[in-house]
């Protein structure tokens, strides 16, 4: 069979399988998500996006963070099969559109969207900009620093410690389970976005951090956003500090080469920053680049 004739059979064959059975096709490839529960009816839901937690109990289902429209559609078609229970509530750790892409899909499944007030702004500035606005849904619950509810046996408090990935970044942590989702308040081990059109600082970023250590305790279980290793999207305390680490080296490697007369595109260059060792990805320049923005911006 020549080559071509060889790529046309194969592609039918494929198409064929999809549409006759599509169960069987299942086996040869492994769903593109992943389910993985934590503890105390707590799970973590990964496709394409930034990392979703929900929690399961007899009073109802509750969601952290809604990726993008399609894995949104995943997960609740998993919730389905796995709980009777509606679903209570749907909270956003932050604005971005890997985090609230989904939350469209939760309309009419769900009462209430939760999220602090300056997520719900960045949402709905960044929607009107991109003209999507009916493809969002927004929070109607939102709060300055801390929110609080009760869902059968769990506590659920949202914190806020300030401006850091952005200016609206919550941190949901369910209190029985002792698990805090950081949204994207942790790169694991890979190079982080930094929005500064959303107001982000890197200096905040590590103030709240320490506010995080010292909010939360060593058996905190935490879930992260991202990682560079998709195993790694949850972590503890050590995690946390060497994403601070990150941030502070990377600050002061920028502020020392501002001080030492480089220019801004000499600076971009870098292809390692010293201290960092463990950080990967494609990104540094974007880091490196918010960082310079955020020393030489008019005070
Ligand atoms: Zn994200
Ligand atoms: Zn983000």
């Amino acid at each position: 069979m020549k080559r071509k004739q060889f790529l046309q059979a194969s592609t039918f064959t494929l198409a064929a399988l999809t549409l006759a059975d599509h169960k069987s096709f299942a086996h040869f490839f492994a769903d593109p998500w992943k389910i993985k529960m934590l503890r105390n009816d707590i799970g973590i839901f990964s496709e394409r996006g930034g990392t979703i937690v929900f929690m399961l109990s007899k009073k109802g289902l509750v969601v952290v963070d809604s990726q993008f429209p399609e894995q949104a559609q995943h997960l609740i078609t998993e919730l389905k099969k796995i709980s009777d229970k509606s679903i209570r509530l749907l909270i956003n750790t932050h604005h971005h559109g890997d985090h609230t892409g989904g939350n469209i899909v939760f309309k009419g499944l769900v009462p209430h969207v939760v999220g602090h007030e300056n997520c719900l702004l960045n949402h709905k500035r960044t929607a009107e900009q991109q003209k999507s606005i009916e493809k969002q849904m927004f929070a109607d619950i939102t709060f300055k620093e801390t929110w609080m509810t009760k869902i059968g046996k769990e506590k659920i408090k949202a914190h806020y410690f300030g401006p850091a990935h952005t200016n609206g970044d919550a941190i949901i942590h369910f209190q029985q389970a002792n698990i805090a989702h950081m949204g994207d308040l942790v790169f694991n081990r890979r190079y982080a976005f930094i929005d500064r059109t959303a107001g982000a600082s890197v200096k905040g970023w590590i103030s709240v951090l320490d506010k995080t250590l010292a909010t939360f305790d060593n058996e905190t279980l935490f879930v992260f956003g991202h990682a560079f290793d998709p195993e790694k999207v949850t972590g503890n305390k050590e995690d946390l500090k060497a994403m601070q680490n990150y941030l502070a080296k990377m600050l002061q490697f920028v502020e020392s080469e501002i001080k030492s007369g480089k220019s801004k595109e000499e600076i971009l260059k870098a292809t390692s920053i010293p201290g960092v060792d463990e950080w990967k990805g494609d990104g540094i320049q974007r880091g490196l680049l918010a960082t310079y923005e955020e020393l030489t911006e008019a005070k």
